[in-house]
């Protein structure tokens, strides 16, 4: 079976491959669901026990979201809904007031919720927060991580969980990685208007320490996630999964963007098939000699999750199609600055880069 994190890779335009996991896990002790390998006695340092300290309070955790769009909506709108202290942060100011006034509006599956959540574009009105997540687009990242410097104490969680390359470094630069935790996730959603949003997947979501350690501190964020009713798990091999994810945003994204093709049409003309091909290849490549480890075919996982949402344009065909930037540079522009780096060439990756840049240049 496809994991669920490669279908909603091509950003939330989905049906999903999987049954949701919608209901709110009962609370629980903090036992972590791991993945990657069980979970052992291996715990970390000061953060963890200060962690670790709030998780025997069974305290919530003050999250804080960088970026309240489609998918920092979604998780804002579950965790707040399911009892969390949580804030959304936007620059959006049309967005976070119709979230102030009306609520967050949450379209899934034919029905519709409408959830109360505490919305801001100022700051420093927020205090500080146990865990900030970023969702902005990754164009984005460096600002609102210094926008989010405010929020930071001592034992301050920063957690990504967008799409591509280089988020982790861009985060690092400015906050101490010990603080840093990454993720991944098959969750979709698509922005409908202010305050209003469709949750378009339901695939997994995966939390990791950086150093691969299980520690009380991420089994905290995963419990949390699930108690929202977001299906997660920590993993021990946190960055194969982003790369997982990527083989699917790399194969697909851009090439659809170009072409102005659905999804499944890129397997259809043999030209496009031929084409999606070399960029997976080319970025297997990169993985394997960056040392990721890569579980079964790639490119067969790819086909796959082309194929389960055969219908759907992809989320940089719908920002191209809008005349908006894309995340071109976290993505295929990302394997191209890797590739460059062990020396090796990925021809077709730094083609496409440079064709979805001349159309961002040409707007
Ligand atoms: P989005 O464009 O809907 O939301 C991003 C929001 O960030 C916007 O509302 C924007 O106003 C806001 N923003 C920009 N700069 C900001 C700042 N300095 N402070 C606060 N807010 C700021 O994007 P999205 O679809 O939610 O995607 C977010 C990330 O999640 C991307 O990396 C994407 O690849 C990833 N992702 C998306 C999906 C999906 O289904 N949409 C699925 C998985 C991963």
């Amino acid at each position: 079976m496809i994991k669920n994190i490669y279908t909603n890779g091509i950003n939330g335009i989905t049906g999903s491959l999987s049954p949701a996991s919608a209901e709110a896990a009962p609370r629980r002790s903090c036992t972590a669901l791991v993945h990657g390998r069980q979970a052992s006695g291996e715990r970390g340092g000061r953060y963890d026990s200060q962690a670790r300290r709030g998780c025997e309070r069974g305290k919530t955790m003050k999250t804080v979201i960088m970026g309240a769009g489609a998918m920092g909506s979604l998780f804002g709108g579950l965790l707040a809904h399911s009892g969390e202290e949580v804030w959304l942060v936007d620059i959006w100011k049309e967005h976070i007031d119709a979230i102030r006034s009306k609520g967050l509006t949450i379209e899934e599956k034919g029905t519709t919720r409408n959830i109360s959540a505490k919305a801001t574009s100022s700051i420093t009105s927020i205090g500080k927060a146990d865990l900030v997540l970023y969702f902005v687009k990754t164009y984005h990242t460096q600002k609102a991580v210094s926008d989010s410097l405010a929020l930071e104490k001592d034992d301050t969680l920063f957690l990504t969980l967008q799409n591509g390359l280089g988020n982790e470094e861009t985060i690092c630069q400015q906050i101490n990685r010990k603080k840093v935790i990454l993720g991944v996730t098959g969750q979709g959603a698509t922005l409908l208007g202010p305050g209003s949003i469709r949750h378009a997947g339901w695939g997994k979501t995966y939390v990791g320490e950086l150093g691969r350690k299980i520690t009380d501190r991420i089994d905290r964020v995963a419990q949390m996630f699930r108690k929202a009713g977001i299906d997660t798990e920590v993993s021990t091999r946190i960055h194969d999964l982003v790369w997982e994810k990527l083989f699917v945003n790399a194969g697909l994204n851009a090439l659809a963007a170009i072409t102005g093709l659905k999804n499944g049409q890129i397997l259809d003309y043999p030209e496009t098939l031929r084409l999606m091909e070399s960029l997976v290849s080319e970025t297997t490549e990169v993985a394997k000699r960056k040392g990721i480890r890569i579980q079964g075919n790639p490119l067969d996982r790819v086909k796959a999750v082309i194929e389960a949402t055969r219908e759907n344009r992809c989320s940089m065909g719908q920002d191209l199609d809008r005349k908006r930037g894309t995340e071109i540079d976290a993505i295929n522009g990302a394997i191209v600055r890797e590739a460059k780096q062990l020396g090796i060439p990925v021809p077709y990756n730094q083609m496409i880069t440079d064709l979805i840049k001349v159309i961002e240049k040409a707007f």
